[in-house]
């Protein structure tokens, strides 16, 4: 068996990271072998870096793949990334060779951060702080801004003497420095660890250039541009209240007077009315990122006295206090209380279409986590193709010992998304049910190909390719010979990866 995930990273990490405060201290390091000329980053060295960061990301114990907030999270990104094509922010080239994927962290902290390649990580801890969807959007606005504006190349450029192995071990560090304190990560997050992140800080020109770019592809993408400025004046005042590392967003984006104030002539310049009172869906997303965000006992059970209060605030607030007390109910194993919040929040919810069927499939997830599968697909109502939907109704399906229904809905949907690693793991369930021992190491397999971790995904193609030969397998020889394609396929992939070491 391998090591557990957080472990490995540390392993991983610590090598690496003595490595980089070596080289900080100019120690000649003529034996690091290099990747390409340092002098100029093109755009496949960087998708290459990213993707390195990236698959530690994915291993990371607060890497969360919650298939609701990554929807909504989708529902601000892909217009962004449209508006930013049309302006001609985001190049051809870029925007075939960069992944633009969004990573979700339960990390409580307030956090955003553009990574080498179009990889993003977003904390949830700030999205329970946004109050609309314009502000969750005009932060990733800016975030896409210091992608297409190469200003991590340019960063990393300047770390001439660096390989860009060693630059991922930095951002790698700078990442676990900035997370809030705690014993593992006291280990690093010493002087040094942040040192190494300031040399990987933007500029101020930068972060003017991304605010100004940011703030047109906001406009154009439809959302209110006044987002911006009050997501601003939300974090310039987190800034006066906290300086106990809780806001890692504002060390690596210096909240200076002078943006605050471009910001506010931008706005003035828009002429645009201040924003309408945040929609419900958002209310209940930024809800929900709140309690998946493992708050702790405490904080649930505020989360749990709060709905009985909020009965004089505005609509969406209200439901937002329903949808979190449902929810926080449900984590605290109080499944009847849970219930009945979630019913309340139902009715209240009607009229606005997509908080509805927010309102309609929390009910239908209390009730599967109470392991009553019939009743939440009832309270589902009708599903549709959506990623939700029909990660959901495989998931009730298998609860209710259905797992073929379960195995034709995930086998239809990975063939239309092969690097969906939830949908490949909750597959190799459904067939581990049927007893279909080969096809679930294979779906195993995908998942760790889908997080770019390319040798677990081989020890498993290799577990596979045994089991065949110890004729373990019945005679499933499609499936045999599907596996030795793939383990040909990701055997180069995995020498690919070594070479670049
Ligand atoms: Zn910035």
């Amino acid at each position: 068996m391998s090591l557990r995930p957080s472990v490995r990273i540390w392993r991983n990490f610590i090598a690496i990271y003595l490595i980089a405060l070596g080289v900080f201290a100019n120690v000649a390091h003529a034996q690091l072998p290099t990747l390409g000329d340092t002098s100029e980053m093109t755009s496949s060295t960087e998708r290459k870096l990213g993707e390195r960061i990236a698959r530690e990301l994915f291993r990371d114990p607060d890497y969360i793949d919650d298939p609701l907030l990554a929807e909504y999270v989708q529902s601000l990104w892909q217009p962004l990334l449209v508006a930013a094509r049309a302006r001609g922010e985001l190049t051809a080239e870029l925007d075939e060779r960069f992944a633009w994927q969004v990573l979700l962290g339960k990390d409580r902290s307030i956090n955003a951060f553009a990574l080498p390649g179009g990889w993003l990580g977003l904390h949830l801890g700030l999205i329970s702080v946004t109050a609309s969807r314009d502000e969750l959007a005009s932060v990733l606005a800016h975030e896409l801004s210091h992608v297409t504006q190469r200003h991590i190349s340019r960063l990393i450029t300047q770390e001439k003497r660096q390989t860009p192995w060693v630059v991922a071990a930095m951002i790698l560090g700078a990442l676990a420095a900035s997370k809030s304190p705690d014993a593992a990560n006291a280990v690093v997050a010493g002087s040094q660890a942040l040192a190494v992140q300031n040399q990987l800080n933007f500029s101020r020109d930068m972060e003017r250039e991304a605010d100004r770019i940011g703030y047109g592809v906001l406009t154009q993408a439809g959302f209110e541009p006044q987002g911006f400025v009050t997501m601003f004046e939300k974090l310039q005042q987190a800034a006066r209240l906290n300086d106990n590392g809780a806001f890692p967003y504002l060390r690596t984006h210096p909240m200076t007077t002078e943006r605050m104030a471009d910001m506010q002539s931008r706005q003035q310049l828009a002429g645009r009315a201040p924003a309408a009172s945040p929609g419900m869906e958002h209310a209940l997303m930024s809800a929900r990122a709140l309690v998946l965000s493992n708050p702790g006992v405490d904080v649930l059970r505020a989360q749990v006295r709060e709905a009985d209060t909020a009965s004089g605030q505005p609509r969406a607030r209200q439901a937002a206090s329903l949808y979190a007390a449902a929810l926080a109910s449900a984590k605290l194993r109080n499944m009847e209380a849970a219930k009945q919040l979630a019913a309340r929040l139902v009715p209240m919810a009607e009229g606005d279409a997509k908080a509805a069927r927010l309102a309609r499939l929390l009910a239908a997830e209390v009730a599967l986590m109470g392991g009553d599968p019939a009743r939440a697909m009832a309270l589902a109502g009708p599903l549709g193709n959506s990623r939700p939907d029909v990660l959901f109704a495989a998931q009730a399906e298998l609860q209710s010992a259905r797992a073929p229904a379960a195995v034709q809905r995930l086998q239809t949907w990975v063939a239309l998304h092969p690097r969906d690693a939830t949908a490949w793991q909750q597959l190799s369930s459904a067939y581990t049910a049927q007893g279909q021992v080969l096809r679930a190491i294979r779906a195993g397999a995908e998942a760790q190909v889908a997080w770019l971790d390319y040798a677990a995904a081989m020890d498993r193609f290799k577990a596979a390719q045994e089991l065949v030969r110890k004729g373990g397998a019945g005679n499933d020889h499609i499936e045999a010979s599907i596996i030795d394609t793939r383990a040909r396929q990701v055997e180069l992939l995995l020498r690919e990866q070594a070479l670049e070491r």
